[in-house]
């Protein structure tokens, strides 16, 4: 056996190294998040190789003495605790071992002149060994580069990524930094490319909102809705996407902790359970949160990176985010995003002109003999000119417009939904806004309001019961007997009234007299395979809720059902007083608007 020895301060740093400096990223991290303790108003960041080769971070914050330069550098030191409690933290950094571990994996050279001193001073720190302390003429503020980074490790340098993807690792950490501070103004350039230079704002409001929308770009400032929420002591706030903005993983979900991005898969899941009602479980949605509390209350000294956190109350935290996102959603009413419209307008073709110069059209809407509305809507019979479809379809059309055009109709196109004038397709309501058109999903709308009302109902009263003239026996595999069977009181509450049949199977006696007349068999077997999906941590509230999503899906009117113009305008009434009616119940809008302006556009008149 080997005697027991203690290990060189170089294989220690190399060790630390080896948690804090994961990749380029993590350096740029570290030193970004030093420029910010030493409170830079300016950080540039320089990055060549995919940071393997080069990072620089320039700041313009308090600088070092000469001393503390010296000490800096040196294992678990730090400016940063003033005492020794590792509750009261209120910078990023506290754990003095960056400087150190970065100095022992790579060519590390520091340089620093402290605000009000009239000479800087610089130091290299190569693979460990330390230089000399020299004088250097330079700016207020503090350089550093880190060259040929992990070249003392070759075994780390063996897992870095492509420089492509490096890069993008590094984009990410500068984003999130930044996003927590838009009163510093941020440059990031990477080779030869600027990739971003972010200009310092206001701290507070507005300003927050341009930074964000400088980093996320404007489909997130448009269909963002403002987070506002304190509860004992503990704030959110910040911006929540609305569920029609949504994307295929939680990358755009960006979360803070007194000011420190954070990763942790408990908020992930918070933020996951706020939005469950509104979208299918594969998709996820786009927000930028900040919590803020007293550093007590939290313990960042949980990973070395300090990526996660763990709160004193994870329960408050956890309450907190969902119903501060759901209020937030809640009052954004029957809102729907943006992009969509944006998007129908792109896929949008325009017709081939050639050979329709060559056969005259005409005018189905002055053949059917209905008021011509073309003069308050922009020329559209001339729009008409580009149109193929067969001539009965746009009779339907017309008869329809005809009914809709008879009484109250102005008021009707005040209305934020306006006035329907047409079904196409046995699904699509096309309405008339002041300035536009809508198109709803008449199935989708229709799912949403059904467990908008069931929500409601089972808030107010409970839900009504319709009992089953023959019960209904659904067989299923035991397992989901089982989940179902033990549920079967909380599913109850909402009308569907259910026990174990046997071992295989269950049998149906009541169901929610909402639904009507519906697929009992496909609604049992969804519901096992939701409950067994949902695991035990998510609260009775919104796992109820859920099991309403589901309820509604199978009640809702089938696209198909011809409604006439009253049913369609009691429809889009109704939609524009339900909360959340914007999207289904999977995350899809309800209906898209159409400006003037947009249509206009599709036609080259503006
Ligand atoms: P920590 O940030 O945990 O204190 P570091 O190793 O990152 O540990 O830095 C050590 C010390 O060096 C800091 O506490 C701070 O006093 C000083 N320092 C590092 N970077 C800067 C900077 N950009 N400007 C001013 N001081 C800095
Ligand atoms: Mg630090």
């Amino acid at each position: 056996m080997n005697p027991v020895r203690r290990l060189s301060e170089g294989t220690i740093n190399r060790i630390a190294a080896g948690e804090v400096v994961e990749r380029p990223a993590s350096v740029v991290k570290e030193l970004v998040e030093n420029s910010l303790d030493a409170g830079a108003d300016d950080i540039e960041i320089i990055t060549a190789g995919g940071g393997l080769d080069l990072v620089r971070v320039v700041d313009s914050g308090h600088g070092m003495s000469k001393d503390d330069l010296a000490l800096a550098i040196e294992r678990h030191a730090t400016s940063k605790l003033k005492s020794d409690d590792l509750l009261d933290i209120n910078t990023l950094g506290f754990r003095g071992e960056a400087l150190p571990s970065i100095g022992s994996v790579a060519r590390l050279s520091i340089a620093t002149r402290q605000q009000g001193s009239d000479m800087g001073h610089i130091i290299t720190v190569d693979g460990g060994d330390v230089g000399a302390l020299k004088p250097a003429g330079m700016d207020f503020g503090t350089r550093i580069d880190v060259a040929n980074l992990f070249y003392k490790t070759p075994a780390r340098l063996k897992f870095m990524k492509t420089e492509r993807s490096e890069n993008n690792a590094i984009n990410d950490v500068v984003k999130r930094l930044a996003m927590a501070n838009p009163h510093v103004r941020f440059r990031l350039v990477s080779g030869e490319r600027q990739i971003f230079n972010l200009a310092a704002q206001s701290p507070e409001g507005e300003g927050r909102l341009k930074r964000l929308r400088d980093v996320m770009g404007e489909d997130f400032s448009h269909n963002a809705l403002e987070v506002n929420l304190t509860r004992d002591g503990v704030t959110l706030t910040g911006f929540a996407g609305l569920p029609t903005l949504n994307r295929a993983n939680s990358m755009q979900q960006y979360l803070f902790v007194n000011g420190r991005p954070v990763k942790d898969k408990q908020l992930t899941g918070a933020v996951r359970g706020a939005y469950m009602d509104f979208l299918a479980r594969n998709r996820h949605p786009l927000c930028v949160l900040f919590l803020t509390l007293d550093p007590h209350l939290v313990d960042v000294n949980v990973h070395p990176a300090k990526a996660e956190v763990r709160f004193r109350d994870a329960t408050l935290v956890r309450g907190l985010i969902v119903s501060g996102l759901r209020r937030t959603l809640e009052a954004a009413g029957h809102k729907a995003s943006t992009t969509v419209a944006d998007a129908t307008v792109t896929s949008f073709t325009t017709p081939e002109f050639t050979n329709l110069a060559a056969k005259p059209y005409r005018s189905h809407s002055v053949d059917t003999g209905h008021r011509d509305r073309s003069q308050n809507s922009g020329g559209f019979s001339e729009a008409q000119a580009t149109y193929h479809a067969p001539l009965n379809d746009i009779d339907r059309i017309s008869v329809r417009a005809e009914a809709a055009n008879s009484g109250e109709d102005e008021t009707l196109e005040a209305q934020p939904l306006g006035a329907a004038r047409a079904l196409l397709h046995e699904n699509y309501i096309i309405a008339q806004t002041k300035d536009g058109l809508v198109i709803v999903d008449q199935h989708a709308a229709h799912e949403r309001l059904v467990y908008e009302t069931m929500k409601e109902n089972y808030a107010a009263r409970g839900v009504e019961r319709q009992a089953l003239l023959i019960p209904e026996v659904v067989t299923l595999d035991p397992q989901n007997v089982a989940t179902l069977a033990d549920r079967a009181d909380e599913i109850a509450e909402f009308g569907l009234a259910l026990e174990a049949f046997g071992d295989d199977a269950i049998i149906v006696r009541e169901v929610p007299a909402i639904l009507g007349d519906f697929n009992i068999q496909a609604l049992v077997k969804d519901l096992a395979d939701d409950l067994e999906d949902i695991g035990a941590t998510i609260s009775l509230k919104e796992r109820i809720d859920h099991v309403l999503a589901t309820m509604a899906c199978y009640g809702s009117v089938r696209s198909g059902r011809l409604l006439k113009v009253e049913e369609m305008n009691a429809l889009l009434r109704q939609m524009e007083k339900t909360p959340h009616s914007g999207q289904c119940n999977h995350g899809r809008p309800t209906y898209v608007e159409l400006k003037l302006a947009d249509i206009e556009r599709l036609f080259g008149r503006r």
